[in-house]
């Protein structure tokens, strides 16, 4: 299987929860991105920002707490810091990678808006949890400064953000561009920064995109042949976590969706990317998504490992 347009979502395990974490685990993603442009694919990289957000928006709130200098900064900011951020690490991490297997692959990232609906349900129920977690305590005392919290599947309480649907790349044809010409792009990095279309003029919208939607939207737009996201699981379960638990090799479109009809996929963590693989698998035939570990990722592009949907 050789020349496919892949692409690929990281998950927080890929970039860890500080910079010195993030420096040492983009080495082993580095490789496993690197093995697959080895190989002859065209590729495009996508990653979250859930923790890095939180802690570039907690950062700013305290400084502007203390210092009257320092501004409050839009979510949609701290979006865009979030995209700098990683994708400095990540694209000179690749950079190296890719040099020191003398592939001359020139590799950049794109600072990418995703535009969503201002009617979008979503910025009624925030739903999105970013930053670190909290004990009760301490959730309630930020609740009282005007923070949305919710209990994150019994690991403590963190701040949620409003998550709208993506419903356009608008860097789409920069991305496209740098595909043709046999560039590796990072692109929609957490989400992509969320905005408004208002006639030319794109407003920053105070929310975080889900990242395994904004990738699959970004996969349909570029015309990938292939979705992979990677994250903390070799495979999708049926029954999570339970006795009856049952890993997944492949799943139909239409069986995917029933089970997620059925609650299989947690809220925030499985759904989005079950969720994600159906929008791109189901979008035309021929496309299909892979969910696995980063390190299977090219045992799973050749069919050995890893829940495949479509
Ligand atoms: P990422 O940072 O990669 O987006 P998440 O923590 O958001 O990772 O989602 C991956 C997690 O989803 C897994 O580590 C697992 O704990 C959880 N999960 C929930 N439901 C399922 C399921 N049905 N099958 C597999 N993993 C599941
Ligand atoms: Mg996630």
């Amino acid at each position: 299987m050789v020349g496919k347009t892949i692409v690929i979502a990281l998950g927080g395990n890929a970039l860890g929860d500080n910079l010195a974490e993030q420096m040492a685990k983009l080495k082993s993603t580095a490789r496993s991105i690197v093995d697959l442009v080895e190989q002859g694919h065209r590729v495009v990289v996508t990653h979250g920002n859930g923790p890095q957000v939180g802690m570039i928006d907690t950062a700013f709130e305290a400084a502007a707490m203390t210092e009257a200098h320092t501004p409050h900064l839009p979510m949609s900011v701290c979006v865009a810091l979030s995209q700098g951020y990683i994708g400095y690490d990540l694209q000179n991490t690749l950079r190296e990678e890719l040099l020191d297997r003398g592939l001359q692959v020139p590799v950049a990232s794109l600072i990418t808006q995703v535009i969503v609906d201002e009617h979008d349900p979503a910025f009624k129920d925030p739903s999105k949890p970013i930053g670190s977690h909290f004990s009760k305590a301490e959730a309630e005392v930020m609740v009282r400064n005007g923070y949305v919290m919710k209990e994150d599947a019994g690991r403590g309480w963190r701040r949620v953000v409003a998550s709208p649907k993506p419903l356009d790349v608008v860097e789409k044809e920069t991305v496209r561009a740098m595909l043709q010409a046999g560039q590796l792009a990072i692109a929609v990095g957490g989400g992509g920064i969320p905005v408004f279309r208002q006639g030319h003029h794109l407003k920053g919208a105070s929310a975080v995109v889900d990242k395994d939607l904004a990738s699959a939207m970004l996969a349909q737009l570029i015309d990938a042949d292939l979705l992979i996201i990677l994250t903390a699981v070799e495979r999708v379960a049926l029954n999570f976590g339970q006795p009856d638990q049952r890993w997944l090799d492949h799943l139909s479109v239409d069986e995917a969706r029933r089970c997620m009809d059925e609650g299989h996929f947690a809220k925030g963590s499985m759904l989005p990317k079950v969720q994600a693989a159906v929008d791109f698998a189901a979008s035309r035939p021929g496309r299909s998504t892979l969910i696995t570990l980063l390190a299977k990722a090219k045992d799973g592009i050749e069919g050995r490992t890893g829940t495949r949907i479509g």
